[in-house]
């Protein structure tokens, strides 16, 4: 074993557990990974060797630098060319082949979709049978997704946070763990791949990334893949990881800004991915956004539509929660965060073909 357990808050240290998701000395903390400071190995875990994989990864880039004059360079990572299509996929295979290895048969996960169709694909490969929550909402696509996979669905009537509260609940009622990719420090492990991929194919060209944040997993990923190049002394600085949030589910961005936060369940989105009004790890993104010196934004739904919209007019068909992060962009330029001195990226998230039905022709 090469990593032991560190609370996020606390920071009291632990032997790694699977099954333990939080920290009985503080209570509602989870987990983060901490590597033994001799490790001679590159950390990642477990070996590379036992990491189930289904081809995710090493998804493309494209430069649109062309459509924003006044950026240095502008780039997608189109992280929709993922085995399920979406970027949940680098987090659930190293995450399952943990499972695997912790013996794990079958499991209860929640998710607005994304992760649930991700973690169905990735668990029927390894034999392992799923419960997978979902709210009612969720697009059918995402849902049949699940389905085809073989994840056993349940739908769940209300905002988020309720797929969340009823998964817990069925864990209790029938002793199956729960393997949630929001809780379980391993998912965040894999998250790491995607700041390896940026340097390999850039080094240190990359300025700026701007990500639509929900629970926070791939800006807390991006953040200790490149924290662990700097300690390797592959770079010198992290890039910015901007993070955008929608307004009515902005608890990050009020955190950052030390405003109260208080979730109004009227709030709707079509931004579903990152539709969360109670991530787990705030404390974690937070520090993680400040410590890279980044900024957080909230954006409109109409923004969010439009550039939707907009970058199909590129050829690009994303979901349509990763338009936020071109809605970022717009008021990260506004603000004078970013300008000329700037090579900005943002993951296109997840495919547009999971949602289409939102989309207003
Ligand atoms: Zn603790």
């Amino acid at each position: 074993m090469n990593h032991k357990y560190i609370c996020i808050e606390c920071k009291r240290e632990s032997e790694s557990d699977f099954f333990k998701l939080k920290c009985e000395e503080s209570d509602y903390s989870c987990f983060d990974i901490k590597y033994y400071e001799n490790n001679a190995n590159f950390p990642v875990l477990p070996s590379p060797l036992a990491i189930k994989s289904l081809g995710e990864g090493s998804t493309p880039v494209v430069r649109f630098k062309d459509k924003f004059p006044e950026i240095g360079d502008f780039i997608f990572k189109l992280e929709y060319f993922s085995p399920t299509g979406s970027f949940k996929d680098r987090g659930t295979s190293l995450l399952l082949s943990k499972a695997k290895e912790s013996g794990v048969k079958e499991f209860v996960e929640d998710s607005s979709g994304n992760a649930g169709a991700s973690m169905s694909a990735y668990a029927k490969n390894l034999g392992m049978k799923c419960h997978i929550f979902v709210p009612e909402q969720t697009p059918l696509n995402k849902k049949n997704q699940v389905k085809i996979f073989g994840g056993e669905l349940h739908n769940i009537a209300g905002p988020r946070q309720n797929s969340t509260v009823a998964a817990k609940e069925f864990c209790n009622k029938t002793g199956i763990p729960y393997v949630s990719h929001n809780y379980n420090p391993y998912f965040i492990e894999g998250m790491k791949s995607f700041a390896y991929e940026i340097y390999e194919e850039f080094n240190e060209k990359i300025t700026d990334i701007v990500i639509p944040v929900g629970n926070g997993s791939l800006l807390i990923g991006a953040y200790k893949g490149f924290n662990e190049l700097k300690g390797l002394g592959l770079i010198k600085r992290i890039p910015k990881l901007h993070c955008i949030q929608m307004e009515g589910f902005s608890p990050i961005y009020n955190k950052f800004n030390n405003l109260d936060w208080k979730f109004n369940p009227s709030s709707k989105t079509l931004a579903g991915g990152i539709a969360v009004s109670d991530p787990p790890r705030i404390n974690q993104v937070v520090d993680c956004i400040k410590r890279s010196s980044s900024e957080c934004e909230v954006v409109s739904e109409d923004k969010t539509l439009s550039w939707h919209r907009e970058i199909a007019n590129w050829g690009i068909l994303s979901e349509i929660t990763c338009a936020a992060a071109l809605a970022g962009v717009e008021k990260l330029l506004d603000k004078r965060v970013i300008g000329k001195d700037s090579n900005v990226l943002v993951p296109i998230t997840g495919s547009g073909l999971k949602d289409l039905s939102n989309v207003k022709f």
